[in-house]
């Protein structure tokens, strides 16, 4: 049995890994395009603020270790065709040179592309790049071409387009590093995953580190600042009332989400699904005889939705296993996300699962979402911190649908919300998480655990309306 990887992140290694652990005898190939197998992507912004020293530590696994468990990796290889009825993968190596690889079954981890916005700038044959100081960021070259400009042009001023949580992730990273930045997003408030209220809480942190924040602002050109301007690069954006808005930056991040890389898949005749993804079963198959797909190239299995595009780390680690496991003859089915995530801004973190109000009432719920607050811990004993929760409901069955949190970094935001992608994942009501017995010590928590305090805040507010 040979098996052959395209993508060497987290859904293709997970394949190999998994499919290694079942089957100590199988043939192993993971195709990568360039020289960076099992990297943490998501730990790039932490490399980029110096927090992480080195950009070797950002490796999950190094090269020697993936070759020790038992896979050949084709470095700096490009797989350009595959032949499904043959069952050949046609690649180009470094080099340049071709070459068919045969298999008995693909698992494809393409991944994804970063977006590229209508920004005047950004595309055609003037376009600028990272020479300019102009930058995407999703792949470890991305990374080193940051450093690059960090390091050879000493920036002192940074334009972030974009305030999901990768434009987030990177404003607390370069302002750690000393520049001045300023963060533009085209929606009404930052981090869109989340309710406007918890958006507008990770907009004070911004402004309290020194982070200029212009929401309702949508760039329309980035240009080369005229000689004698103070930074290398003109931004020029539209505020929500149609005035004008410009900024002088030494660099510009544009970060504004990822699309599905299928090009592939597609060619070779792969039936595609919401937004543009490789449609696949829960069993991680294509439409292709032998040929698999994972991560941030397919669509995602939601628990709540039904199939939708939630590209996560995560998600692509998990659906990887899958694809890895029934490439090898397995029958096991990727569960389902809930889109649990959370990011850390400065000194705070924003976390959610499930669904909020908008995504849930079409779904076919009735949603009812209340706001409450708690202390991560007995506040008598130093240290405590304020946790703001969103918990979502289902009026008509009680089901808890979604909860988003916002808290210090040290109060256990991402471990809080995981209480909640537990719960949600086995259908329980809001009321039943007061039932759940949960631990306590007064540094650490309460006899009722913030999300249990939550959970009860909603049924009481419910059962007033
Ligand atoms: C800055 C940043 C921070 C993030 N933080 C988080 C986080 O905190 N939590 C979280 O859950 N997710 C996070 N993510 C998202 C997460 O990194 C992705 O969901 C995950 O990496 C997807 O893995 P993947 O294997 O599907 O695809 P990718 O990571 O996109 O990898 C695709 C792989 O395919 C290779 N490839 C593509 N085309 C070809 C080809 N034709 N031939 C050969 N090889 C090819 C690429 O070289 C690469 O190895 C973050 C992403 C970024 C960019």
């Amino acid at each position: 049995m040979h098996l052959v990887m395209i993508g060497g992140s987290d859904a293709g290694i997970s394949a190999a890994l998994r499919a290694r652990e079942l089957d100590p005898g199988a043939d192993l190939t993971v195709v990568v395009a360039d020289a960076y197998p099992n990297f943490s992507i998501c730990g790039m912004p932490y490399y980029l603020s110096g927090e992480v020293t080195h950009w070797r530590n950002l490796a999950h696994r190094t090269l020697a270790d993936l070759e020790a468990a038992g896979m050949r990796l084709r470095l700096d290889t490009t797989a350009r065709r595959i032949d499904v009825p043959g069952r050949k993968l046609l690649v180009t190596s470094a080099g340049g040179g071709e070459e068919l690889l045969g298999y008995d079954k693909l698992a494809v981890g393409t991944g994804a592309v970063p977006v590229r916005p209508p920004i005047s700038g950004l595309a055609g044959p003037a376009a600028l790049g990272p020479g300019d100081g102009l930058h995407l960021l999703h792949s470890m070259d991305d990374t080193f071409a940051v450093i690059r400009t960090l390091e050879q042009a000493a920036p002192t001023s940074a334009v972030i387009v974009g305030a999901g949580y990768i434009g987030l992730e990177m404003a607390d990273a370069l302002t750690v590093r000393g520049l001045a930045v300023t963060q533009m997003e085209q929606l009404g408030e930052l981090l869109p995953t989340v309710d406007p209220e918890l958006g507008a809480l990770i907009h004070a942190e911004l402004a309290e580190h020194g982070v200029e924040v212009l929401t309702g602002t949508t760039v329309q050109a980035v240009t080369r600042a005229a000689p004698g301007q103070a930074g290398r690069l003109h931004v020029q954006a539209t505020a929500a009332d149609g005035s004008a808005v410009t900024r002088v930056a030494d660099m510009v991040l544009v970060v504004v989400g990822v699309r599905p890389e299928t090009t592939l898949a597609a060619e070779a005749g792969a039936t595609l699904g919401v937004k543009g993804a490789i449609a696949v079963d829960r069993r991680m198959r294509t439409s292709l005889p032998d040929v698999f797909a994972a991560g941030d190239c397919v669509i995602t299995h939601h628990r709540l939705l039904g199939e939708t595009y939630l590209p996560l780390g995560t998600t692509a680690h998990k659906q990887g296993r899958v694809a890895g496991e029934n490439a090898l003859g397995g029958n096991r089915e990727f569960a389902g996300s809930l889109g649990t995530q959370v990011v850390k801004i400065f000194d705070q973190a924003a976390a959610r699962t499930g669904l909020r109000d908008h995504e849930a009432a079409p779904a076919g719920f009735a949603p009812v979402s209340v706001a409450s607050e708690a202390d991560d811990h007995k506040a008598y004993y130093p240290g405590s911190h304020r946790i703001h929760m969103r918990v979502t409901g289902d009026r008509t069955t009680g089901r808890l649908l979604g909860l988003q949190l916002f808290g210090h970094r040290h109060a256990e935001i991402a471990k809080r919300i995981d209480i909640a992608a537990t719960a949600i994942f086995h259908t329980m009501t809001v009321d039943a998480i007061s039932d759940l017995d949960l631990s306590y010590t007064p540094p650490l928590g309460s006899p009722w655990e913030a999300v249990q305090m939550g959970a009860q805040a909603w049924v009481r507010e419910t059962q007033r309306r």
